[in-house]
Parts: structure tokens; sequence; C-alpha cells
């Protein structure tokens, strides 16, 4: 990929082309993008989205349901609680059918809307362009302050400001990096790890402090840089899109040849788009959109409103750049619905089929009868008894503490040796209790079977074990 010259006197300010990434220079260095502000509906709507998004993220951990938080992954705990629901180790294959289901939903909503989720939704644009360029905008001001700023050498006054920003930027980025851990962590505990030496809790802070690096970095320096070289949904998307994607496109029809405006322009054979670079301007990747539909585009519908507020200053209707697709752009003709929208929606519906019936099959708690170490069973001298040793194991997987009884299922010629008939467990403890199941020599019969009734001693929840018991042929 050729890079471009840095701007000069000689050839003029850089422009972006398809060749390039604009977020680099010749020499491999940075190029800043400075966006420009920009009003308009689009940015009432996404400003509406974010705050929602950015509440409900920093909210969710303080939520309690059921006396567990509404969403929590507990990892060393290998407990996950999700909106009163309680999911263990057990659960995990469930994992499978939500990532896939989430994938295949991104890829219906990209065929059909493009990079829509990245320019609305997307955790990095919502901080990015929600919380950290407001900052950005309060100490450095706006698009030309800002590169003007950033070519002054450093004085006191650049310090001062550039200061300020940083640590404003830090203190979000580590309010970030708690509210992250809250999701991987009860809220009590991170405020308890907060209030203490990182001594006394160093695995929470050795996480903090490496994900307020991480997103301080992100936030600060990387930027779009992550959208437009890392993001694997960024590399996918050129695989989802087809002419009838509805994304952010501008009206060549309409808008060429280009030219600066006149008065007198109606006369002239000229299209609409007056050249103005306003689109670009406001761009958060620093591309064109006149060049067409390009990888680093997010979505983000800040040049249709910078558009938009031009061609009312010009007196001409506005969606010169909108969202459409490639072919009611060039040939006037729309196609929602398309082969490969059904594709993903079939992908899509069959896997969430099986989630559901999995969910529903979905035992509250688990209790396995395990064999214990050791001999299988052992033959009782003098009566020729056959004794079977096992475990059962239980799983409280509900969001609330139970007691469980074990009821042996009576069977002529079998006596069980139960030592706890009541287990107390709280929400997703386990525990293993010894069995002994003791067959007489008159009624053992190789092949035999024994079941155990285990339930809750309120009697919500009720389930029968079985297992075949061994002991020597005849
Ligand atoms: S903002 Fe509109 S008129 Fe101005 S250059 Fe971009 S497309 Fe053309
Ligand atoms: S081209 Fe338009 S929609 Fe795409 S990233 Fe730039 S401003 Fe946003």
């Amino acid at each position: 990929m050729a890079t471009p010259s840095a701007p000069s006197a000689k050839t003029g300010p850089r422009r972006p082309d398809l060749d390039s990434l604009y977020c680099l220079n010749e020499d491999g260095s940075r190029n800043t993008i400075h966006p420009a502000d920009v009003k308009g509906r689009y940015q009432i709507r996404k400003k509406i989205i974010w705050t929602i998004l950015i509440a409900i993220y920093v909210a969710i951990p303080w939520i309690d349901i059921n006396g567990n938080p509404a969403v929590l992954f507990d990892i060393p705990g290998r407990n996950f609680f999700l909106f009163g629901a309680t999911f263990n180790a057990q659960d995990f294959y469930l994992a499978y059918f939500v990532l896939t289901g989430i994938g295949f939903s991104l890829f219906i909503v990209s065929a059909l809307f493009g990079r829509i989720w990245c320019g609305y939704s997307c955790p990095h644009t919502v901080f990015l362009d929600g919380v950290y360029r407001r900052i950005e905008r309060f100490f450095d001001g706006n698009a030309t302050q800002r590169k003007k700023l950033q070519a002054m050498p450093w004085n006191a006054q650049k310090i001062a400001r550039r200061g300020a920003k940083w640590l404003s930027f830090l203190v979000v980025s580590a309010v970030l990096s708690h509210t992250f851990l809250s999701y991987f962590m009860p809220v009590e505990e991170v405020l308890a790890a907060v209030t203490h030496s990182p001594a006394a809790h160093p695995v929470a802070f050795t996480f903090i402090v490496i994900f307020t690096a991480i997103i301080y970095f992100n936030f600060t320096w990387f930027r779009e840089q992550l959208c437009i070289v890392i993001c694997p949904y960024g590399r996918l998307q050129g695989v989802l899109y087809d002419r009838d994607t509805i994304n952010v496109t501008y009206d060549t029809n309409r808008g060429e040849p280009r030219g600066r405006y006149t008065k007198s322009r109606e006369a002239d054979e000229r299209g609409d788009c007056i050249d103005c670079q306003r689109c670009i301007a406001v761009c958060p990747t620093g591309i064109d959109i006149r060049n067409g539909t390009q990888l680093e585009c997010i979505g983000c519908a800040n040049c249709i409103d910078a558009c938009d507020e031009v061609m009312e200053k010009v007196g001409q209707p506005v969606g010169l750049i909108r969202y459409d697709s490639q072919r009611a752009v060039e040939e006037g003709a729309r196609r929602f619905l398309r082969p490969r929208v059904f594709f993903y929606a079939f992908l899509l519906l069959l896997g969430a089929t099986v989630l559901s019936v999995a969910a529903y099959r979905r035992t509250p708690f688990e209790s396995n009868l395990v064999r214990q170490q050791g001999s299988p069973y052992v033959v009782v001298e003098g009566s020729g008894a056959v004794r079977n040793p096992f475990f059962v194991h239980l799983v409280n997987k509900q969001p609330r503490e139970h007691t469980f009884l074990l009821e042996p299922v009576e069977q002529a010629g079998v006596t069980f040796t139960v030592p706890i008939r009541e287990v107390k467990l709280a929400s997703t403890t386990d525990q293993s209790v010894p069995i002994f199941v003791e067959v007489t020599a008159d009624a053992w019969q190789p092949g035999m079977r024994f079941q155990l009734r285990v339930r809750t001693a309120d009697g919500t929840l009720e389930r029968t074990e079985e297992a075949v018991l061994l002991g020597p042929a005849r």
C-alpha cells in the first residue's frame, strides 16, 4: 500500500485517497485526525443512544436480582449470573450458541445496514465520541484550535491544557476500568479493593492497572486505528456487504461533476457537490466518502449531517450523502431482502432454536452419582452381600439457598446408607455426599440398578438419579 506524503507547501494539504491510510504519514508516523464539530439529526440520535448505553454499562454492576448481581462473570468460581439466571461450568456449552447468535445477528445487520453497529453502539465509538472527544473539545477547543495547539511548541499554555486533558482521560479510563472489573467481581469487592492497600487485593489491582493503561492508550492515542487496523469485524464486513447493503453513500449521479459553489451555479452543468470538503473535515477516520464505500468508514453519519447542512445553505435538497445502497444510487432500484439475508437469518434461527431448547432443558440443580475411587464394589464377608460406594455430587444453580433431601427409592433386598440426608447449599455452591448401596446375596443380579430421588425441602425442585450396581458374576 502506498503511503502519502505529509502536507507541504509545495503539494498543498493532503487529501484522503484510496491508496493510503489517512491516519499514517509517509514515514509511518501518526497523522492525527481532528474531526470538525457537526450538528444534525443523526448526531442527536447518536447522543441519545450513547447516553442510554453508557448509563446501562455503568448501572448494571450495581443492580441485584434475587440477591445476585444482574450480570456477573465469576470466572474463578465458574459461575455466571445473567438477569436472574445462574449458569455454571456445566452450562458453558450454551456460550457457543450465544456467541454464534451474536455473530449471525451482526451478519444480518451488516448485510442489511452495513457498519451501523460501529457508528451507533460499538463501545469503542460510544466512549471515544461520546466521552473522550467531548473532554478533548472542552480543553483543546474545536478542530482548528486543536490543530493549532498540536503544532504549537511546548509552552506553559500547552503543558497546562494537555496536562489537564490527559489527567481527565486518566480518571475516566480508571472509572471505565473499575466498571469493567465489576462485571467479573461483585461491585462490593471492587469497592473493597479500591479502599484498601493494593497488597490486599493484588489480582484486582493488577487487572485495574492493566485495563486502565489499555483504555487510556486506546482512547488517548490509538483511536480510529483500532477500527481500521485491529477490529476483526471491520475486516469481515467486506464479505458481508453487497450492492444492496444500505450504507453511508455519496450520490455520484447527483453530486458529480463536483465544483466550487458560484451564484450562477444553477445555470452550469455541475453536480450538487460544491467540493467544500466538510464531509472530510467531520470524518473521524479521515476518509472522503465521495471515493466510494471504504473499509475505514464506520457508518457514523457525520458526513451525512455535514453535507445536509451544506445543501440547506446552498438551497439544494438534502441527502447528497445518505443511507442508501450502491444499487439504488446507480440504478434507482432497492432490494432489501436478498438470499444472503435469508441464509444468515436461517442460521440465526437454527442457533436460537437449539439455544432455547438447551436453556429449557437446563436443570436448576445438578445431582450426579459418581463412583468412589478404589474398588467399585465389595463382597461382604460372611453374608455375601454386594456393597457399592458412591458419591452424590450436588450443585445448586439457583440464585438462592436450598436444602436438598436425599431419598433412595426402596427396592427389595437393597439397603442404603446415607450419612447425610439433608444438604443445605448456598447459591452456586456444591457438595459431594457419600452413599453406600448394599444388595443381599439372594437379591443380587448383575446389571441391577438403583435410584436416588433428590428434591428440595420446599418441594419446588426434584429429580431422580439412577446408576448401575457392580458386583460378581453369578
Ligand atoms: S459536504 Fe457535500 S457538498 Fe461538501 S464536499 Fe462533501 S459531498 Fe460535496
Ligand atoms: S465516511 Fe462518513 S459515515 Fe463513514 S466514517 Fe467518515 S464521516 Fe462517518
